[in-house]
């Protein structure tokens, strides 16, 4: 048994093959006539360039623009006239073989660009890597491995595997893959997931464990790997791939249809993201918008803060993605859990109860400025909704729209184009806020209830804390009482009221949110078809009287039996 990080979900039982990094040796020579070795050079360039539109072609159809870019970004290189301008000038110079003069050209960058603690700057230094490689191997004449023209099903296993590999792979052929490094952020983890090609990364040593034609099995949502499992072991994962198949091929029948309860009530079924790159798993599994936007991971990652023009385009990108569809950006949440190496933030003794979201925004009102300012500019490319983390109170609230106002005055002025009619929101996650629904939905557009701080803040158990888990349970009576109350003082103000927190993705709990009127659910986009699926299979009216069964049980196991023994799913 290995493991690894569970990356891309689906269970994969099948014959391994090992993609073995060939050891391309490049010695230095001295050549004759530098005119010929250029020539070589611009052939193997613009070989190379003929692949990569291949593999650029391939993407667009198997992934959509969004992947394809890598391509675009891997031509740039070839044209980069800092890269491959510089290995022509170093032939010409120093007499020297192009595969050579490319590796000396070549190292410093990524070893500079691999140093850095940017995310972005990292992934370049990946495509100028793939480049390199595909320039020199078509120099010495090398055949790439072709994971678009494998003649068996196999399940890959590699030290890592390049966005040509991942974004190449026939869906047909490739069960799976499985990579000694990256995390499930990583491009190939991120391209493995909008493929939907089950994957594990980040296993170590696999490779010293596995040969081409060993047999390996795994369920890519947990990341654990068996090498030559018994028949035992084959046989309860056939088993279970079976079942995750025919649940999966069930689902994407859902697609382009609408979520709509048995008695005809719609609903809204959204998507939670954290970066621009999770878009195609939007739209692939036909989220009706973007419920949660976790604007603070684009702050993560980094050295400083980033620009508001880099928002802007982040918030663009993601808005003008969705053409039209709603996309509720929070703004910056972070303290907590959630750390920025750049921004010390005090040593606390509470930190989920401390200086964190709201209250370091309204504090420090210069980062929450820039942000503002991004959101509104973006919010003239479509359908964008802004939403406030933490409000504990209206006075809160009330600062944060005199500053999103004062902000608004200033574009204006500057001639800058935003949607004036932008709706203006809060999190319920704190059960202050909930307690007072009523007020504060006079004065927002919409309530998003956010219950996994929800749950903590009101049973007060840590939700990171392991030791107390088995009592933070989503099924407390006291966290239905309170979802009810926020969604029924919503509705008497005549705004719409969502749910971002885990809970809205629950099958046990989508039947008692929907009995109590939820007009938005928002979860991992992997959930939506899913949550279709339940929702059309009851009715709305039948689900109150569900609900306020569920509320006025006395404990969280009485609620879960109750639910488990009244609603009856198709399997
Ligand atoms: C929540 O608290 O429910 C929520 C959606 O926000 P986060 O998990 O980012 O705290
Ligand atoms: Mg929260």
């Amino acid at each position: 048994m290995v493991k690894g990080i569970g990356a891309s979900p689906g269970i994969v039982v099948g014959k391994v093959l090992v993609k073995k990094e060939e050891e391309i040796k490049i010695a230095k020579k001295t050549i004759d006539s530098s005119e010929t070795e250029v020539s070589n050079l611009k052939s193997a360039i613009e070989k190379s360039r003929t692949q990569i539109q291949a593999l650029y072609d391939i993407a667009l159809v198997k992934m959509g623009e969004e992947e394809a870019k890598i391509f675009e970004a891997h031509q740039m290189v070839l044209d980069d006239p800092e890269v491959f301008g510089q290995v022509e000038n170093k032939i010409n110079n120093e007499k020297i073989n192009a595969e050579y003069a490319i590796e000396q050209v070549v190292a410093p960058f990524i070893k500079m660009f691999d140093m850095m603690e940017d995310e972005y700057l990292k992934e370049r230094a990946a495509d100028l890597k793939d480049v390199a490689g595909r320039v020199t191997k078509n120099l010495l004449g090398i055949d790439m491995v072709d994971f678009s023209n494998l003649d068996s099903k196999v399940v890959i296993v590699a030290n890592d595997l390049t966005p040509s590999d991942t974004a190449a792979m026939d869906k047909e052929m490739v069960l799976g893959f499985v990579t000694e490094i990256g995390g499930r952020t990583s491009h190939s983890a991120i391209m493995a997931r909008t493929l939907e090609i089950p994957a594990v990364v980040g296993t170590g040593n696999v490779l010293s464990q596995v040969v081409t034609g060993d047999m390996i099995a795994f369920n890519g949502d947990e990341g654990v790997i068996f090498v030559n499992p018994n028949e035992e072991k084959i046989a309860e994962f056939n088993a279970e791939r079976v079942k995750y198949d025919a649940f999966r091929t069930r689902l994407s029948t859902l697609v382009g249809k609408e979520s709509v309860s048995k008695d005809g009530v719609h609903v809204e079924l959204a998507a939670n993201i954290g970066t621009p790159e999770d878009l195609d798993s939007v739209l692939r599994n036909d989220a009706q918008g973007v419920g949660l936007y976790r604007s603070e991971f684009l702050y993560m990652d980094r050295e400083s803060l980033p620009t508001e023009e880099e928002q802007f385009e982040a918030y663009r990108k993601v808005v003008a993605g969705l053409e039209g569809k709603p996309v509720v950006i929070r703004t910056l949440d972070i303290g907590g859990d959630k750390k920025l190496d750049y921004l010390p933030l005090p040593e606390e003794m509470n930190p989920f109860l401390g200086y964190r979201a709201i209250r370091l925004c309204l504090d420090r009102d210069d980062i929450f400025r820039t942000q503002l300012r991004a959101l509104l500019r973006a919010s003239a490319f479509g359908n964008l909704k802004v939403m406030f983390p933490m409000i504990s109170s209206v006075e809160e609230l009330r600062d944060a729209k005199t500053i999103v106002e004062e902000e608004r005055v200033k574009l204006r002025e500057e001639g800058i184009a935003f949607d004036e009619k932008m709706e203006i929101g809060i999190m319920v996650e704190i059960p202050a806020t909930a307690i007072i629904a009523d007020l504060l939905a006079k004065e927002v557009d919409f309530f998003s209830i956010g219950t996994n701080d929800l749950i903590q803040y009101t049973t007060a158990v840590d939700r990171m804390n392991e030791k107390i888990a088995h009592l933070y349970n989503p099924c407390h009576p006291a966290l239905l009482r309170l979802v009810n109350m926020v969604i029924q003082a919503g509705h008497k103000e005549g705004i719409w009221v969502g749910m971002c927190g885990e809970v809205a993705g629950d099958p046990r709990l989508i039947p008692v949110l929907l009995g109590m009127g939820l007009d938005e659910f928002s979860m991992s986009p992997i959930s939506v078809l899913n949550a279709r699926w339940i929702i059309a299979q009851l009715s709305q009216e039948e689900m109150k009287i569900v609900a306020e069964t569920a509320m006025n049980l006395p404990t969280a196991s009485e609620v879960e039996a109750y639910l488990a023994n009244t609603i009856q799913l198709e399997d």
